[in-house]
């Protein structure tokens, strides 16, 4: 999907938030270990009446991602109460989904940053190499810079991130505030960061 073409006029912070990391298999497979591993910690933890949890994944046809996009990307992990009369359903965060959206979670989060003062024409690009078009991408950025701030998530998180992060400057100063100038590693930096905002892709994460 988004092969060879060059996002031109990078600036060398940009390149620290490099795309081609979201063509690598080796990525998306270390995002699903982490979400393996948060699915885990939830399962655990059992259901709030005391029953087991049993396996409900929810199927999902993620976009954004590169054509070998490992196959668990085809559901979501969730879990259902084994008890009769109960029942309840019980979805782990995830570094991979954020809530129902059809993207995946890192390709909003970077094409937002990338877009944020981009051109025309880099707009063009980026919706070449991720297949979303630009009211997709429009929305993205609504969605960082007025819905994402009003969230009781943000009004709390935003007190770990000091200096504090200004709603404008959203979502790029977020990656600058986990890859920039960190661990010379992306994917501990990526891990972090999807980590931290983990607690808004579960159900009414999203509330202001
Ligand atoms: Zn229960």
């Amino acid at each position: 999907m988004y092969s060879d073409v060059v996002v031109r006029g990078m600036t060398s912070e940009y390149s620290s938030m490099d795309h081609r990391l979201l063509q690598q298999a080796s990525f998306w497979e270390f995002l699903f270990s982490v979400d393996e591993d948060l699915a885990a910690t939830a399962r655990r933890a059992g259901c709030g009446c005391g029953g087991r949890l049993d396996r409900a994944d929810f199927p999902r046809k993620p976009r954004g991602g590169p054509g070998d996009l490992p196959e668990e990307y085809g559901y979501r992990r969730s879990f259902c109460c084994h008890r009769e009369g109960c029942r309840k359903r019980v979805t782990p965060p995830s570094v991979r989904f954020l809530g129902r959206r059809v993207y995946l979670h890192t390709v909003i989060i970077l094409v937002a940053a990338m877009q944020q003062g981009a051109t025309p024409r880099r707009v063009r690009e980026l919706s070449e190499l991720f297949g979303a078009d630009r009211r997709t991408i429009a929305r993205w950025q609504v969605f960082w810079q007025e819905q994402f701030p009003r969230t009781a998530f943000w009004k709390v998180a935003r007190g770990f991130l000091l200096p504090l992060v200004d709603a404008a400057a959203l979502p790029l100063e977020l990656l600058r505030r986990f890859l920039h100038c960190r661990d010379p590693d992306p994917l501990e930096g990526w891990k972090r960061l999807l980590w931290f905002l983990s607690p808004i892709t579960i159900t009414g994460g999203l509330k202001s």
